[in-house]
Order: structure tokens, then C-alpha cells, then sequence
């Protein structure tokens, strides 16, 4: 479903990715795994455009993407959940869902699409008429994540969901992830918390460096020496 071949992209002078290669089939959770700085966040922007790929190929439904502007991206169904969730801190939980929707000329759907997120996440509609920046930091990353799916991703790309959470909500979020994958969603997982990311995903990727120095079946990377080691803390 996406392909990143020898992907390179930086800031200025600086060159993040080095000829990264990493890929997502259609029914995957795959996760990128790494230090700080390893450029898991760039991997993720590169993808939804907002960075220019220096060189390299990005393949999304067997077409290139590469340097498209971000909104087309969007439109051919890649979104990303950004780290900080970033939603909108003075509109309500209801209004910063439908801010998600605005590809969606449908009232009908996106009532839908509403319901939808709230069987996924009851307590968003309980708090439907309270403006997003009074949540808690779990709730306002169920409040992202839930604006991610009101714009019906063919692919989405999450980026550290569980930064920050208290334990509860981190439980949660992990369920929920892996029940919008079991519904048809491929995920593109970026994570500190390795450990619960590789119990979820189907493959993984280490990178370091802006390169991947491991791949492979998340099974095996949970036993792998160097990912006990460096990620899992053991
Ligand atoms: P973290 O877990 O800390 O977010 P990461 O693996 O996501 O780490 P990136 O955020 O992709 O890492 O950063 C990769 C490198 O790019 C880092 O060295 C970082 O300092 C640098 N970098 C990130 N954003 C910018 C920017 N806007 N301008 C210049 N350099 C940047």
C-alpha cells in the first residue's frame, strides 16, 4: 500500500533521512522504532508532503506521491495524527470533529462518521459541547486520533500516540488502534513505547539516524538482542 524507497529529506544543509526504505501492506500495523532524533517524526511529514523528498521514491496505492502538496495527500486518504496532538483548543470536541470531515460534503455520512468515533471513544461524546483544550491529555488524544478517522483513512499515520498518557488511557489507545486496523485500516505506528507497539504491529522497523538498521517481524524484534537492549529496556 505505501513504499518509501531510499527516501532522502532534510532541513536546510541538513539531511535527516539517508536512503530510507520502509513499506505498509494493506491490512498491516507497522511500526517505526528509534531513539530521539532518529527522524521517525520526518518519516511521517515526509510522507504527508509537508517535506520535500531530496530523493528517493514515496509509492502510495501503486502511485508515486512524491512532492505532492499535502492537501492532495490527504484527499488520496494518507492522514497523520501528529505528535501533541495538535487539535483545536477552542472549538468544541464536536466542532474539532468536524473540522475532520471537511473533505465530506455529506451531512448524512459524517452523522455517521460521528457515531462511528463515539462507539470508539464514548466519553468524546459525553463531552461533545466542551471546547477541546479543556480534555485531558488522554482525551485530547482520542479526540485527534477520532478527527483522523472522521476524514476516512486508506492509510494513517500516527505519531506517538501514547507520549504523556497515564497508563489507562495508554491501554486504551493501544485497543483502539489495533480495532481500527482489525476494521480495515493499515498503520504506520511511530513509538517510544516500544514494547507495547511491537505487541501490536505486524513488522517493525529500527531506525537510527535517519536509516533503518533492523526490520522484521515484530515477533522477532521484541526477542531481538539489540532491541531489548536499546528499546525495551532489558
Ligand atoms: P523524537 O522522538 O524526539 O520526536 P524523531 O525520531 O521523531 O525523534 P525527528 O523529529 O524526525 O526525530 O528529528 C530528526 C532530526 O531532525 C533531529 O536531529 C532533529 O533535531 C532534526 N529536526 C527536526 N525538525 C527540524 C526542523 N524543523 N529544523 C531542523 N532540524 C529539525
Amino acid at each position: 500500500m505505501l513504499k518509501l524507497e531510499n527516501v532522502c529529506c532534510g532541513y536546510g544543509q541538513r539531511e535527516v533521512l539517508k536512503s530510507l526504505s520502509i513499506k505498509v501492506g494493506v491490512s498491516e500495523i507497522v511500526t517505526i522504532i528509534g531513539a530521539n532524533g532518529a527522524g521517525k517524526t520526518t518519516t511521517l511529514m515526509t510522507i504527508s508532503g509537508l517535506l520535500k523528498v531530496r530523493s528517493g521514491k514515496i509509492i502510495f496505492s501503486s502511485r508515486e506521491i512524491n512532492n505532492r502538496p499535502p492537501q492532495r495527500i490527504v484527499e488520496q486518504g494518507i492522514i497523520q495524527v501528529p505528535e501533541g496532538r495538535h487539535i483545536f483548543p477552542y472549538l468544541t470536541v464536536l466542532e474539532n470533529l468536524q473540522m475532520g470531515a471537511f473533505l465530506q460534503k455529506d451531512t448524512k455520512a459524517i452523522e455517521q462518521d460521528l457515531t462511528y468515533v463515539f462507539s470508539l471513544f464514548p466519553i468524546l461524546s459525553e463531552r461533545r459541547k466542551q471546547a477541546g483544550g479543556t480534555l485531558s491529555g488522554g482525551e485530547q488524544q482520542m479526540l485527534a486520533i477520532a478527527r483522523g478517522l472522521m476524514a476516512h483513512p486508506k492509510l494513517l499515520l500516527l505519531d506517538e500516540p501514547s507520549l504523556g498518557l497515564a497508563p489507562k488511557f495508554v491501554d486504551l489507545i493501544f485497543e483502539v488502534i489495533l480495532k481500527i486496523n482489525h476494521e480495515g485500516t493499515p498503520i504506520l505506528l511511530v513509538e517510544q513505547n516500544a514494547q507495547r507497539a511491537l505487541s501490536i504491529a505486524s513488522r517493525g522497523y529500527v531506525i537510527e539516524l535517519g536509516k533503518v538498521v533492523l526490520e522484521g517481524a515484530a515477533s522477532d524484534l521484541l526477542q531481538n538482542q539489540l532491541v531489548k537492549q536499546a528499546y525495551l529496556g532489558n
